[in-house]
């Protein structure tokens, strides 16, 4: 369950994550520096909608909505190439 002080209401039936930046609406609970290195702060307790974007590519299917925010904070969208392990060396024949 998301931690309730880290909402806000919407309506009468809905909550929000809360945001620090209202311009660019950065979520309350996102750490670091977008495009250096962030991440959630509250992962293993995201809100749905949250769980249901996943980066680009990560499992091999592109993603409209990583794309555009990638691109709304000035990043490239991400590529299958991205999600290549450099720790892996390829096995030889
Ligand atoms: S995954 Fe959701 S809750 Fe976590 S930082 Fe991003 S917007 Fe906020």
């Amino acid at each position: 369950m998301v931690p309730p002080a880290l909402t806000e209401k919407l309506d009468p039936h809905r909550v929000s994550m809360r945001v620090t930046d209202a311009a660019r609406s950065r979520c309350v609970a996102l750490q670091g520096t977008v495009g250096k290195a962030a991440s959630c702060g509250i992962y293993a307790q995201r809100p749905s909608v949250c769980r249901d974007v996943v980066p680009a590519w990560e499992f091999g299917a592109a993603s409209a909505q990583c794309d555009k925010a990638r691109i709304g904070h000035g990043m490239k969208p991400l590529t299958a190439a991205d999600w290549l392990d450099p720790g892996v060396v390829p096995q030889s024949a």
